[in-house]
């Protein structure tokens, strides 16, 4: 399957965050899910996610976190509890859901590290007086930012930072539309995707072409499957997924595929980064109707072929847990079979997993 290790091009985490503020930048410590990047990088701030991260020691957080809180946020506040965000300049939490919110409560009013705490909140419903409240949220951000600052962007440094978010945006688009051609493992895949988590878009961008240059005219042999959840740690899945003769040949996980936000339309920086988001996909997390969730899955799994859909879940994801009943009878409707696996991320992949996946795709052979 694989023709080059694209793992081996990717810079880490920490060679981007020195090498960003060894030129006088700053690092914005994200938590998940939605946020506009563009305005960050307009103050030249770099935001680097904390998607956990999976296998920290959680018992930092186990005084402030009640158990049922998924291990996301267990991880993320133990991570930094320990000291492990120190090098981050400020600290940003989205409202993606109540786990999160009590996140950014929490570091306000308890924890309260030595740098700033923001929060971001993305309005659901509507478009219009959605726009306008998330217009609102974006100018309250920049205030922020100009405060920690001291500067505030030009009109045309703003336009700049949002087209390279938006190029960046398109080629991730342009990976997934093309992912079964792509002559490259799951876990190698993934590490490329997920690096958006972290690299500066203009980064991300070519290495994603480097990859998408790779394109073969013949889709790989493996069974193709449509994966939806939150994130897919530990990657242990991926290879584990992989062996088992199945391939993620379309992808509807919180941290990548519904995070491929298409342009927006306005020529007023605010509502433009605004529109992007709120036109991103169908999302749990976003307050979605369930129906519109079904609508984009069976087009994923028309658009790629799939023969199955696995359902990888974080513990204690309420949102996700809550609409999952009814898209798993919308997907059974049309004859989709599904596979439901829970994991914890500062676990190892627990063999039940394992197990599952295989007999999954055993029936799907
Ligand atoms: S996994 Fe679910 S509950 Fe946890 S932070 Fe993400 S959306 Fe919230």
């Amino acid at each position: 399957m694989n023709t080059k290790d694209f793992s081996l091009s990717i810079p880490s985490r920490q060679k981007i965050i020195s090498d960003f503020k060894a030129k006088g930048g700053k690092i914005a410590a994200v938590f998940p899910i939605h946020y506009p990047r563009a305005i960050f990088r307009a103050f030249d701030i770099l935001p680097v996610e904390v998607w956990g991260p999976p296998g920290v020691d959680t018992s930092p957080a186990a005084t402030h976190l009640q158990v049922y809180a998924c291990s996301i946020v267990h991880c993320g506040l133990s991570y930094l509890m320990a000291g492990k965000l120190d090098v981050a300049d400020l600290f940003v939490v989205p409202h993606a859901c109540d786990s999160l919110q009590g996140l950014g409560s929490l570091l306000l009013d308890f924890v309260k590290p030595d740098k700033p705490v923001l929060t971001f909140y993305l309005a659901r419903g509507d478009l219009i007086p959605a726009t306008d409240f998330v217009v609102d949220e974006i100018a309250q951000l920049a205030d922020k930012l100009a405060e920690i600052t001291g500067k505030r962007p030009t009109d045309s440094e703003l336009a700049k930072a949002i087209e390279r978010e938006e190029e960046a945006d398109q080629q991730l688009a342009e990976l997934f539309s093309v992912r079964r051609f792509l002559p490259v493992s799951d876990r190698e895949f993934y590490q490329l995707v997920r690096a958006r988590e972290y690299l500066p878009a203009e980064l991300f961008f070519r290495l994603a072409k480097e990859m998408l240059d790779q394109k073969q005219d013949t889709a790989l042999p493996e069974i193709p499957l449509l994966i939806t959840g939150i994130l897919p740690e530990p990657m242990d899945i991926l290879d584990r997924i992989n062996a088992a003769g199945g391939l993620l040949a379309a992808d509807d996980l919180c941290c990548s595929g519904r995070r491929v936000y298409p342009p927006g339309k306005s020529e007023q920086p605010y509502r433009r980064m605004a529109e992007s988001l709120l036109l991103g996909p169908a999302d749990s997390t976003r307050g979605s109707p369930i129906q519109a969730r079904i609508d984009r899955l069976l087009e994923l799994a028309r658009s790629a072929s799939v023969k199955g859909v696995i359902f990888y879940n974080v513990k204690f994801c309420e949102p996700e847990q809550f609409d999952w009943p009814q898209i798993k009878q919308g997907l059974a409707s049309v004859g989709l079979r599904t596979v439901e696996i829970e994991a914890d991320i500062s676990e190892q992949l627990p063999h039940q997993a394992i197990t599952r996946v295989e007999a999954f795709l055993e029936t799907l052979s």
